[in-house]
């Protein structure tokens, strides 16, 4: 009930938090009676993705007595959105990924992309590269079964059709593509120095172009922005003069883009606004009024599509196709998160659209999501009902503090209420050490705390801090911030 504002959101952390020391939850399939013992049958939970959605569910199901398989062609959990500050060398790589072997041990992982999902033999047909030698590679497939299958795919880069920015741009949804960025940047700062340029080459080489301006484009505008600021006069000195950053936007007004502007030791980003991306060629940027920019380095990061994967399994569900228009090729799902025409199935992230209650694509959203569905799985509720989920008699649930204290079983029969998503609000790193901190007191849209600048920054250090996944990382994310404060970034390309 209470799980519409903060006060609801701790005691709700503080509910699972006391279930879990109460009840090592088992997850039964239901119960065959043996001499007079109930027999529990196992459920083969098997989950695609280790992203931020999976990862929240596998932690539910840490305890159960399920035989959980993760399948993803990933095998680490990466913060996401620490990837610009990994894309400028702030942080490394691997102090923001966590290895799924470790931080879910008693799950089967398979490195392996899923394919194909067969509705009625309830298996998912999954791709994986298999080499005897260096050379000797191939694509072997192989099914796994599954009572039930949960879908956390996300989502793929979107480039709108533009012409050319497949081509010609990087992008920033992966740690290789992280790594590809540093590198590029490294190699664009070394090609400027070489002797025999022009300055009108040095400004072109120099101009760096961030199409997007959601989290992705306003973070790595902030990082790069303390890049110029703080390492380039260090490290490429005669070049000060030429390095330029562009922001395209195709909003007309927003607070994180205005504090972009603002101007530091002379140098500012050159926001534009109303600035849709046209085409993109090799050296040359065509926007939507009329202007161009020459550049030599383009990100980007203005919108998110759907996988293949995620079109075709939709596209193959009878049921989905009413829902089409709305979920754009996304895995339509009821308020329960279950995949309308696929009985056993989940879905919930950035892959899914729940029907009559859209979420924004954010980590927040898949892992809160994720939560959730991994709780009402661990409690017990038999999903392949009409309507609400119901708690099967004597599951793990029954005997959880939440289910005490809601008194579930007598005012509803137990029916599992319907995911919520709970805005905590944004955060947004936009340099200089600010960052742009919005917070919905009281849930959803309501009143909104918001602050931009120091204070904003050293609560998105520490949050981001605090949600990093162990004492390892943080320790990691922690010494490489020293590490750049001190030392400054290091862009060497290492191969
Ligand atoms: P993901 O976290 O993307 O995980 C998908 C998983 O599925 C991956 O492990 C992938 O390898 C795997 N997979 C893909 N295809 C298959 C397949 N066929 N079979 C099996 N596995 C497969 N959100 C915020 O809330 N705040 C932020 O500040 C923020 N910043 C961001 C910054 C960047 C640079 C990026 C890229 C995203 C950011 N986001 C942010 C968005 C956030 O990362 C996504 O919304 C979130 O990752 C979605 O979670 P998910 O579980 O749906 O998918």
């Amino acid at each position: 009930e209470k799980d519409s504002d903060w006060f609801g959101f701790v005691a709700n952390r503080l509910l699972d938090a006391l279930d879990d020391e109460l009840y090592r939850g088992s997850y039964l399939k239901g119960s065959a009676t043996a001499g007079g013992r109930a027999v529990a049958e196992r459920q083969k939970v098997v989950v695609l993705g280790c992203g931020w959605g999976a990862n929240a569910v596998l932690s539910q199901l840490k305890n159960a007595e399920a035989d959980v398989t993760v399948v993803s062609p990933r095998s680490y959990f990466l913060f996401t959105p620490m990837l610009a500050g990994a894309a400028l060398g702030t942080l490394e790589p691997r102090s923001i990924i966590q290895p799924i072997r470790e931080a879910h041990p008693t799950a089967k992982y398979f490195e392996a992309e899923a394919t194909r999902v067969n509705l009625e033999a309830r298996t998912v047909t999954c791709a994986s590269l298999v080499c005897e030698g260096i050379e000797q590679c191939e694509i072997r497939e192989f099914d796994v079964p599954y009572d039930q299958l949960v879908v956390a795919v996300g989502a793929s880069t979107n480039t709108f059709g533009v012409k050319g920015a497949k081509e010609h741009c990087l992008f920033l949804k992966s740690l290789p593509d992280a790594k590809r960025f540093r590198a590029r940047l490294g190699f664009t700062f070394e090609q400027a120095s070489l002797p025999g340029l022009t300055d009108a080459q040095r400004t072109e080489l120099l101009t760096f172009v961030v199409i997007g301006s959601g989290p992705t484009g306003v973070e790595l505008c902030g990082e790069l922005r303390d890049f110029i600021a703080q390492d380039v006069p260090r490290l490429y000195k005669e070049l000060v003069p030429f390095v330029r950053l562009v922001l395209c936007s195709s909003s007309n007004k927003d607070a994180a883009l205005e504090k972009l502007r603002s101007s530091e030791k002379g140098f500012s980003v050159d926001v534009r606004l109303s600035a849709g991306v046209k085409e993109v060629s090799e050296d040359e940027i065509f926007l939507s009024d009329g202007s161009t920019i020459r550049y030599g380095l383009a990100l980007w990061a203005a919108g998110i599509g759907t996988l293949d994967f995620v079109k075709q399994t939709s596209s193959a569900i009878g049921g989905q196709a009413e829902h089409a228009a709305e979920a754009r090729g996304r895995l339509a799902v009821d308020r329960w998160l279950r995949v309308i025409g696929a009985p056993g199935v989940f879905a919930f992230g950035d892959c899914a659209h729940v029907v009559g209650s859209p979420y924004p694509a954010t980590a927040q959203v898949a892992s809160q999501a994720g939560t959730y569905l991994g709780r009402l799985m661990a409690d017990g509720y038999d999903f392949d009902v009409d309507g609400a989920p119901t708690l099967r008699p004597g599951a793990p649930g029954e005997k959880t503090l939440r289910h005490l204290l809601s008194g579930l079983g007598e005012s509803s029969k137990g029916d599992a209420p319907p995911f919520n998503f709970l805005n905590l609000g944004i955060l947004a790193y936009v340099g200089k050490s600010e960052a742009l901190v919005q917070i919905a007191v009281g849930g959803g849209d309501k009143k909104k705390i918001k602050s931009a600048g120091r204070a904003g920054f050293a609560l998105w250090r520490s949050v981001y801090l605090s949600k990093q996944f162990g004492l390892r990382n943080r320790l990691l994310v922690a010494a490489d911030w020293a590490k750049a404060k001190l030392f400054g970034r290091d862009l060497s390309r290492l191969s």
